[in-house]
């Protein structure tokens, strides 16, 4: 039975997600009305992904949920920011409801383990995508920027690396995990967890940041343009999962940690004065943070191996 606009959106949307104090108008009312905590600023993101070029027609909803929560509230994490809210704007080519309620339960679900809200949308039809906004907020001044990397930095990898890559990898059968291993690679593609307490941790301390979604070579490049400077990251210092490590050599070797996305990793630089107090910040919650490199004045990104041979060079 087809159901219009306003049923789909009360009965997929408006209820069972998150509810937050500080939203005063959510979804019902025209616009929605939040309040920022005094002394702080709001940070915003856009995540959009479209069927055919983001995902596939046949991926599972929940999967789609989950990846562009996941890549909104990572790009909140890359600028210190403690998520809050959400605004979702879907177009879909027909009502599906069995994937409106994967799909709405999923996002629901993953924002309330966040402490975040769905607080309004737009719902219209056309070939299906998913706009997401995640707004955040972060202390007057302690929002970590892209472009404030400076010569002499010290770049670090929060998480560890490889584990997506090798889902990919394993999707596309260039190589044979075992089952267990092979559920554990999806699920850090499919499901990865955002890098919020790392995020949270960088304030005051990183001079940048970016998220490594497609690759800390990529997050790194990133930085070193907006911020127009270079880097020399040691290779053997990227902080390989234990699966990595394990299928290192079928897996394509240096160039899964270094280009294969890393969707729970942020790429950041630190001033190097500053190295005792993030290293200590960082192991004081228990959160992994590796040096790898440093910033200096040459343009472009060269990657070494331990005996000084280049491994990779992006100019
Ligand atoms: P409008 O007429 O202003 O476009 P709608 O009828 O589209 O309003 O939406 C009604 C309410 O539902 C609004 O509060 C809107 O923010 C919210 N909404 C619409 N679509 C979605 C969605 N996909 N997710 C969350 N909220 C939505
Ligand atoms: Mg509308």
């Amino acid at each position: 039975m087809p159901i219009s606009e306003f049923e789909l959106i009360e009965h997929y949307f408006a209820h069972g997600g998150n509810q937050r104090r500080d939203v005063a108008l959510g979804i019902g009312d025209d616009a929605a009305m939040t309040n920022i905590p005094p002394d702080h600023e709001l940070i915003i993101e856009l995540t959009r992904a479209v069927e055919g070029i983001d995902f596939d027609a046949l991926d599972d909803a929940a999967d789609i949920a989950h990846g562009v929560l996941a890549r909104t509230l990572t790009a909140l994490a890359a600028r210190a920011a403690e998520p809050a809210w959400l605004t979702l704007a879907l177009t879909m080519p027909e009502i599906d409801q069995d994937w409106l309620q994967t799909f709405s339960q999923t996002l629901h679900t993953v924002a309330a383990q966040h402490g975040v809200q769905l607080i309004g949308g737009d719902t219209t039809r056309g070939p299906r995508s998913i706009t997401l906004h995640g707004h955040g907020f972060v202390p007057n001044g302690q929002c970590v920027v892209l472009d404030r990397a400076v010569s002499g930095d010290l770049i670090y990898v929060t998480g560890t690396l490889g584990d997506a890559g090798l889902a990919i990898l394993a999707l596309s059968d260039e190589i044979r995990l075992p089952r267990a291993e092979r559920e554990q690679a999806l699920q850090c593609l499919h499901r990865p967890v955002p890098p919020l307490a790392a995020g949270i941790a960088l304030r005051g301390l990183a001079s940048s940041a970016a998220p490594a979604g497609t690759g800390i070579s990529t997050a790194l490049v990133e930085i070193l343009r907006a911020s127009d400077v270079g880097a020399t990251v040691h290779v053997e210092r990227l902080p390989l999962s234990s699966m990595s490590r394990t299928h290192f050599d079928q897996a394509g070797g240096w160039s899964l940690p270094l280009h294969g996305p890393a969707p729970s990793s942020l790429c950041v630089t630190v001033q190097d004065r500053r190295q005792a107090e993030i290293e200590r910040r960082f192991n004081d919650a228990g959160l992994p943070l590796t040096w790898v490199g440093t910033v200096d004045q040459r343009a472009g990104l060269r990657c070494v191996l331990g005996d000084g041979t280049e491994f990779y060079s992006d100019p």
